[in-house]
């Protein structure tokens, strides 16, 4: 499968909306639409979403200006995300009263009871609203911003500095390295018990993504990698990360805990992984996690029943 292919498997990786559709027009006609009946907010209260349960299956809210009127007040002007089927979706920061707060999910726990379209959606909105919300002031002179292009530019109010402030993606890469047919696994201390990870660290100012992959598995286990290829990406809306992911060959495998990040960093066959997923001695990161998929396809590789399986029929009861 190719990069696209395998990225598109990544939730939150996978909105359908056109994107496109928001490099058209001036403050105007964006206002024109976010007042039209074409327009569909979704909600966002603090650092949670809106979500509709219909007998259990959770979908995005996406509301009507009348009914966002009714039901909430809001913080800042809409942020324009894009069309679909003729639908124009903004995300909006929204005030609550009481009875409403319950509606709103963290979108980390609910993702997985979410369509792939839906997901990526509300990811896309938590993520510039979280932006937004933290760029309140110019980082270069403290002045106000204000929103402009949509909400995708905030712009400094002081009108000898005037710089234009855009949404930030911090790059991190994430890494399933190989040593014969054992992969490299870690767990860090506030973790739940038994749960391991791959490898995963931010990309540093002047560094290569193929640098930070190399040092960060150098610095969490103290082992060598060799060689590293990419995988695939995953936006991750918590608060605004773009994860890289990677497999990597090592040649020196020896565990030396450098830096201390992890409490833990094993290798494991796919035997020793699985013997430990039944006895409750492995816990796999979320599903919904890139983590989760470059394990997936390194444990499947040779083996027969998937490991999305495995971890299925031996997760914890209740
Ligand atoms: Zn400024």
């Amino acid at each position: 499968m190719n990069h696209l292919g395998q990225s598109q498997l990544n939730l939150f990786s996978s909105a359908t909306i056109d994107r496109m559709a928001r490099t058209v027009g001036d403050a105007d006609e964006l206002d024109t639409l976010a007042n039209s009946d074409r327009a569909r907010f979704l909600p966002v209260y603090n650092t949670k979403v809106l979500v509709a349960n219909k007998a259990g299956q959770l979908t995005a809210a996406a509301i009507e200006k009348a009914e966002l009127a009714s039901r909430f007040s809001c913080d800042t002007p809409p942020v324009y995300l894009g069309c679909k089927n003729d639908l124009h979706y903004f995300a909006v920061g929204v005030k609550a009263a009481d009875e409403e707060v319950e509606k709103f999910a963290d979108l980390r726990q609910s993702a997985a009871l979410l369509n792939d379209n839906d997901a990526a959606l509300l990811g896309y909105a938590l993520a510039i609203l979280t932006w937004q919300r933290n760029h309140q002031h110019c980082g270069a002179c403290g002045a106000p911003t204000v929103p402009r292009q949509g909400g995708h530019v905030l712009q400094c109010t002081d009108p000898v500095c005037a710089r234009e402030h855009y949404p930030r993606t911090d790059p991190a890469i994430i890494v399933l390295v190989e040593h014969g047919d054992r992969a490299l696994f870690g767990r860090k201390a506030e973790w739940p018990a038994h749960r391991y990870s791959t490898i995963a660290g931010f990309v540093e100012p002047g560094e290569s993504v193929e640098q930070a992959v190399v040092r960060e598995v150098a610095e969490e286990t103290g082992v060598e990698v060799i060689e590293s290829c990419y995988h695939s990406s995953q936006p991750w809306p918590f608060p605004g990360s773009l994860m890289l992911g990677y497999t990597a060959l090592a040649g020196r495998s020896q565990i030396h805990l450098n830096d201390r990040e992890l409490e833990e960093a094993r290798w494991l066959s796919r035997q020793e992984l699985t013997d430990r997923l039944v006895c409750g001695e492995f816990l796999p990161p979320t599903p919904i996690s890139i983590s989760f998929r470059l394990i997936e396809d390194w444990f499947n590789r040779q083996r027969s029943v998937p490991f999305r399986m495995w971890c299925e029929n031996n997760s914890p009861k209740g």
